[in-house]
């Protein structure tokens, strides 16, 4: 249990002075650029979570044996804060994350963090950091949660204690906001995910493993990887960090399709936000599988018109062509289309407040 009113507030007594904040704040890449404060928690067993704070950004004293760095129990989350229209910051659906950060940990026998705390955490963090929130449109406060085994014991068994820490950074567009599309690697040699394995959570050994394909992408030339399923090597999953939106037909007979979730993918919280969306602006949207041959034929066909990827970090990302081992075929003419062009512009809106959701997705802060 948690006494929220336990939550310490130590802020920097040494603030970077606003002109050294905006220098940094200019062309701020992804990841790089951390801001002055953070949050830190701990849970143990018997004890339940305690030591809430807030405090000066710094670095961690570490045991060598801290049970996380030898077996991976880890978990993280990323979400983002936003400048609003009005000049106020939202968070961009806290509980949403909150439920994943949950899910995430259940799956590698880690402690729930609960909901409120979770969103307290974002609260203080952002309240603190508030002059970090850029106001230019595409930039945004990267939000990046991380839970981990933090007792220092080499013993093969999940871990009695944790560590909870929230650090943010400044981002603009992970790729790009001008919607440049993206030439992805169909990787046959690697695979990301095992059925009953973790493919489904947020879980940072899932993209160690995925490095090795993302090197064989760029030597390819590629932007990005697509995931098959590692059974049948037939069925689409996603893209590195993102979810994939598939578009059929053109003008009124337009429809969207996106891979179910088979539990070898992650649950995109953008995704999510699509399949609601996206019906609501007339355009309706199926979960149904895709074979990648299947994405070959039905673009020669011209029966697929667009292809788009969706996440947290890049928001919306056109995808212009397919290359794998065998072969290579463009997505329509490989440009950005009118649909994907749509749908950047409908999340955008809704993440910085300028169209009215009544999901409750938008928490003010
Ligand atoms: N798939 C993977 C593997 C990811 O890492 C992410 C980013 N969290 C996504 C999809 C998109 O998820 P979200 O929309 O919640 O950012």
């Amino acid at each position: 249990t948690t006494d929220a009113t336990a939550f310490r507030i130590s802020r920097t007594s040494t603030p970077l002075s606003p002109a050294e904040r905006e220098k940094r704040m200019t062309a701020p890449g992804f990841g790089r650029v951390l801001t002055e404060h953070m949050v830190s928690g701990r849970w143990a067993k018997g004890q339940g979570w305690h030591d809430l704070r807030l405090s000066p950004y710094g670095p961690l004293e570490m045991d060598p044996a801290t049970a996380a760095l030898h077996y991976g129990q880890i978990v993280f989350e990323g979400l983002k804060a936003h400048r609003l229209h009005d000049g106020s910051v939202g968070v961009f659906r806290p509980h949403a994350h909150a439920r994943r950060f949950q899910r995430s940990a259940r799956r590698l026998v880690m402690p729930e963090m609960d909901t409120g705390m979770f969103v307290r955490s974002l609260e203080e963090l952002v309240r603190a950091d508030r002059a970090w929130v850029p106001d230019q449109t595409g930039h945004s406060l990267y939000l990046r949660p991380v839970l981990y085994a933090e007792e220092a014991v080499l013993a093969l068994r999940p871990a009695y204690e944790y560590r909870f820490l929230l650090m943010a950074f400044v981002t603009e567009g992970f790729f790009n906001d001008d919607l440049n599309p993206v030439t992805v690697w169909v990787s046959t040699r690697f695979a990301r995910a095992a059925r009953g394995g973790t493919g489904d959570v947020k879980i940072p050994g899932n993209y160690a493993g995925a490095f090795a394909a993302q090197v064989e992408a760029a030597e390819h030339g590629c932007h990005q990887v697509v995931w098959l399923d590692s059974i049948e090597r037939r069925w689409v999953e996603e893209m590195g960090g993102m979810n994939l939106f598939f578009v059929h037909g053109r003008g009124a007979g337009t429809r969207l399709t996106t891979p179910p979730l088979t539990g070898t993918l992650l649950p995109g919280v953008t995704r999510d936000a699509l399949l609601t969306l996206l019906p609501e602006h007339g355009l309706p949207v199926e979960e149904v599988p895709l074979a990648i041959d299947d994405w070959q034929e039905l673009c020669a066909s011209g029966e697929i018109t667009e292809v788009f990827a969706c996440g947290t970090a890049a928001g919306v990302t056109p995808v212009g062509t397919v290359r794998s081992a065998e072969t290579r075929w463009d997505v329509a003419d490989g440009n950005a289309g009118p649909v994907t062009r749509r749908v950047a512009e409908l999340l955008a809106a809704v993440r910085h407040g300028s169209l009215p959701e009544r999901h409750g997705w938008m928490h003010r802060v």
